[in-house]
């Protein structure tokens, strides 16, 4: 039997889990305030690697080719692209990295992800890659305005995403009511404003204030993103995204002048040419200490869920999970302790 799915937030997480959740057959209605600061701020960029210590990304095999797949099959479904396959280049910061990069690269279950070694100064001089540089194979990133856009329009179009604002005091959780309607389920994706809500407060998000700035440069390449202390992701027409500051609790939405000091300091230290500063913008990433997401199901009141925590890799990981989410509120399947909010009680 069709059942019926209130959905607070229309970003990435709550986008994905009402595709999910309409796709199984499902009724579902999007609250949202029109206040997106996150998911289509982003630059969506997919990267297999935590350069930190030259590793694979959590879960890298799961979650890539699902997501590829997902975001392919949403292009069809949306008649607009998004999806853009994109190769890294780091520029390494140190010797060690460069070390740690050739000991993975030589390894097998690295073969589909890193390139060789490059000694990069002298086909690239305006770029710093005094250690040299490798390429990372099977990235992309995703349009993020565009994607947001139009998967919140193929909502709207069907009457199933309204631009309004969940107001706790209309929600009665025992009975899943919210104004005037009974919901099968209620499902929290407000992304950082969880913070402001009443439920799932013992949870603890934090709100990870990052800036991007736009640039307009003749001097480097469209073909590639570029990699060190930040990234520089090219959008076409000579303009790219540079980004991004982490600023830990911090829930002002505006762009700043330290954070463009910030990033202008960051990419000093890779790129050595000129360009002009077309806009900045600032966003708020909901993120977790423990760096994982946030799934799972209220112990209070259980017509109650949350999907949150997708952090600074929310596009890579957000199709499968929300697969997950789906799968706890049709069929009881909890998801591993890992990332279910039960790992908080
Ligand atoms: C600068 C920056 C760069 C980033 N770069 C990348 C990247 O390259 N790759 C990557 O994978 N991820 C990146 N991210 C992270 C990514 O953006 C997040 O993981 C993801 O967007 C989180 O999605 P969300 O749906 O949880 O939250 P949000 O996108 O914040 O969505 C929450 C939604 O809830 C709505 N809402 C909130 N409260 C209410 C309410 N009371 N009533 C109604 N609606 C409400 C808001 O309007 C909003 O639309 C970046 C983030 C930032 C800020």
């Amino acid at each position: 039997m069709k059942k019926s799915y209130l959905i607070i937030g229309a970003g990435l997480a709550g986008l994905t889990i009402a595709y999910q959740l309409k796709k199984r057959g499902q009724q579902v209605l999007l609250l949202d305030k029109g206040e997106n600061h996150s998911s289509s701020i982003a630059a969506g960029i997919v990267n297999p690697m935590v350069f930190r210590r030259m590793n694979k990304s959590w879960r890298l095999d799961d979650f890539l080719p699902f997501s590829e797949t997902f975001y392919k099959e949403l292009e069809s479904l949306l008649e607009v692209s998004f999806y853009h396959p994109i190769p890294i280049l780091r520029c390494f910061s140190s010797l060690q990295e460069k070390q740690w990069w050739l000991e993975k690269s030589a390894k097998r279950e690295y073969e589909d992800y890193l390139h060789d070694f490059q000694n990069g100064n002298t086909e690239h001089p305006l770029l710093h890659c005094e250690f040299g540089m490798g390429k990372v194979k099977s990235a992309y990133w995703i349009n993020t305005s565009v994607f947001v856009e139009n998967f919140q329009k193929y909502f709207l179009t069907n009457n199933e995403l309204r631009v309004q604002e969940f107001h706790s005091g209309d929600l009665f959780p025992a009975e899943a009511r919210y104004e005037d309607k009974i919901y099968d389920g209620i499902i929290f994706c407000a992304g950082h404003a969880q913070k402001y809500l009443p439920y799932f407060h013992h949870l603890p998000i934090e709100q990870t204030k990052g800036q991007v700035m736009t640039i307009r440069t003749n001097e480097l390449s469209e073909t590639e993103s570029l990699n060190r202390k930040c990234f520089v992701l090219p959008l076409g027409k000579k303009l790219f995204k540079v980004g991004a500051t982490y600023e830990w609790n911090n829930p002002t939405l505006h762009a700043t002048p330290d954070g463009l000091h910030d990033l202008q300091d960051k990419l000093s230290h890779l790129f050595k040419g000129s360009y002009e500063l077309i806009k900045q913008d600032a966003g708020i990433r909901p993120t977790v200490k423990d760096r994982r997401p946030l799934l799972g199901q209220s112990d209070e009141y259980n017509h109650l869920y949350l999907f949150n925590g997708l952090g600074a890799k929310g596009y890579m990981m957000a199709p499968l999970l929300s697969l997950e989410m789906a799968e706890l509120i049709l069929e009881g399947k909890e998801p591993p302790m890992e990332y279910n909010i039960k790992r908080f009680s």
